[in-house]
């Protein structure tokens, strides 16, 4: 029977059953399509960095003997969209019979189906044999509680994998070493640099324009650093474990301005590319912990494990179990719109500008400079969380929408009404004083509430709780932080509330 396989751009795994063995009546497509690069306007280097890997992955299967085709972006014949893709393949030769692997996006989820049922053809869906979960795990694990707490759904897979796991006592006789994990960097360890690929992509980034997309954010043409092979990949994988491991939890929060990166792997893309799988990236890093021990304490290993067993495999099961109401939730019913500055990275506010323009030019920040900056900064001054995810979904190379949601919109913005978190990840200056020196070399002084030189990050942090202390008044969680605002002289709260509206009002002035 002759059958037509689609590969979509994050299913580059080379190592799934499929390709396992050769069948002269079996043909892979893969197409650089309009319909995936303008849903969103994206960073140059996340459209980059798809393309450059899906001609990667192409080359090596096709080189393996395997039967392929492959549209780019600006083919002739390419029709730009999927549905008439796999029509135009099917017809062109002669399939009999087409089959794809479970999307993790539901928007791909739901059109696949609907082109499946549309066919005079059989088809067939298959696993991605990625995840560690299935799509439904986390839902049947919580069946029934009320909390979600990821600690819970990390401790059981702790235990189910064996992962980190003294017999039934966790390695180090702790399962979470949290509160270790929370350095401030100081320049006492030298950061190695960044592995960089130095891949030149400039032809690529000529297709791109040439085909009309739109695109935001800075690339280097001759210097691309992201991995987009597998081999790239493994290599990176290789550089963490050998350079970063071993400073991983101390410095994963902290934020400092000459460090880009610090010790976080940049992983996410060739994991989220499924050029590397979960699985093979924490044993890399297990095995080499226990080969390395006496070098590398366990709160370093246990904070990488805990990110990838326990975060990414909860972010996507509360994806799968919450959509597709999920995409719509805006519960603190915020509906400003996103500064001009976003896009240009032109503000005073040191902390922003760094963060800002660090996504601008890598297309990359980390998890606390996502949360506790740029974040904070969106949830404090109420932006439509519709707004906050098509940047998020745009600017990161690692945004696919299971992922960048429920962080973003969940997470990060609350808009979802504590299904993720259990209370708002806001703060004031104060916790971006204390995890970098972002405010040393600030126009703002981070210990004023208001007045010309305010933080503004002080000011619209007490406008915020003032503002939705209705919302918040039954959550304990935030209790201490409102019998603090119920402390300030209605004369002073008076004064922030006319500064948090003034910047409000005119956020690209700050
Ligand atoms: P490291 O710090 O080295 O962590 C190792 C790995 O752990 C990452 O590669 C990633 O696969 C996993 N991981 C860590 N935290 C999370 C998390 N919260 N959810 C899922 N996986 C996690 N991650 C994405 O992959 N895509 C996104 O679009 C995305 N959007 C985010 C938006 C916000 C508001 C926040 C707060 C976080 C977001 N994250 C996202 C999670 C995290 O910021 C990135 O995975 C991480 O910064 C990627 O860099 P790294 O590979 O150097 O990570
Ligand atoms: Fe950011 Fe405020 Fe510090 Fe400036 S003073 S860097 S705005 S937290």
């Amino acid at each position: 029977m002759k059958k037509l396989r689609l590969i979509l751009g994050d299913q580059l795994n080379s190592e799934h059953s499929w390709l396992q063995e050769l069948d002269n009546n079996t043909i892979y497509v893969l197409a650089e399509m309009r319909q995936e690069t303008d849903y969103v306007k994206h960073h140059i280097q996340k459209v980059v960095a798809f393309f450059m890997s899906m001609r990667n992955f192409f080359t090596a299967i096709k080189a393996d003997g395997h039967q392929t085709i492959y549209f780019e972006i600006t083919d002739a014949e390419n029709p730009q969209d999927l549905e008439k893709i796999i029509t135009h393949c099917i017809e062109k030769y002669k399939i009999e019979k087409f089959e794809y692997q479970f999307p993790d996006e539901y928007r791909l989820d739901q059109q696949l189906k609907a082109i499946c049922s549309n066919l005079k053809i059989q088809s067939e869906v298959f696993d991605s044999e990625h995840f560690y979960t299935t799509r439904h795990e986390l839902s049947e694990f919580f069946e029934g509680k009320k909390l979600l707490l990821m600690e819970n759904f990390y401790r059981n897979m702790r235990k189910k994998h064996h992962l980190l796991m003294d017999g039934s006592t966790p390695v180090g006789n702790q399962w979470n070493f949290d509160a270790d994990n929370r350095k401030k960097y100081k320049g006492e360890v030298p950061v190695p640099k960044e592995k960089n690929f130095h891949t030149n992509v400039a032809e690529i980034v000529a297709q791109i324009k040439e085909a009309g997309i739109t695109t935001f954010g800075n690339i280097n043409e001759n210097n691309f650093s992201w991995p987009t092979s597998r081999k790239q990949s493994l290599e990176v994988l290789d550089y963490f474990c050998t350079n970063l491991l071993k400073h991983f939890g101390d410095y994963e929060d902290a934020m400092h301005t000459d460090e880009k990166f610090l010790f976080h792997s940049r992983l996410s893309f060739a994991m989220n590319s499924k050029m590397l799988s979960p699985k093979e990236v924490i044993e890399a890093v297990v095995s080499y912990y226990h080969a390395n021990e006496n070098e590398i304490s366990i709160s370093q290993v246990e904070g990488f494990v805990r990110q990838i067993l326990g975060w990414r495999e909860y972010i996507r099961g509360i994806y799968w179990k919450e959509m597709p109401n999920y995409a719509q939730m805006n519960v603190l019913e915020n509906t400003n719109k996103l500064p001009e500055f976003f896009w240009t990275g032109k503000t005073k506010m040191n902390c922003m500008s760094h963060a800002i323009n660090q996504s601008l030019d890598e297309a990359y920040a980390h998890h606390i400079q996502r949360l506790m900056v740029i974040g904070n900064f969106t949830l404090l001054t109420q932006i439509h969380p519709d707004e906050v995810d098509a940047w998020y979904l745009g600017v990161y190379i690692d945004a696919i929408e299971w992922v960048e949601m429920p962080n973003t919109r969940g997470m990060s913005q609350y808009a979802d009404g504590g299904i993720i978190a259990t209370k708002p990840y806001v703060s004031s200056g104060s916790y971006i004083n204390k995890m970098s020196n972002n405010c040393n070399k600030c126009p703002y002084n981070v210990k004023e509430k208001f007045g010309e030189k305010a933080c503004p990050f002080n000011t619209l942090y007490w406008n915020f709780l003032d503002e939705k202390k209705e919302y918040f008044k039954g959550n304990q969680r935030m209790g201490m932080m409102l019998n603090l605002l119920n402390k300030i002289k209605p004369e002073e709260l008076y004064k922030i509330k006319i500064k948090a509206n003034e910047i409000i009002a005119n956020m690209d002035a700050y």
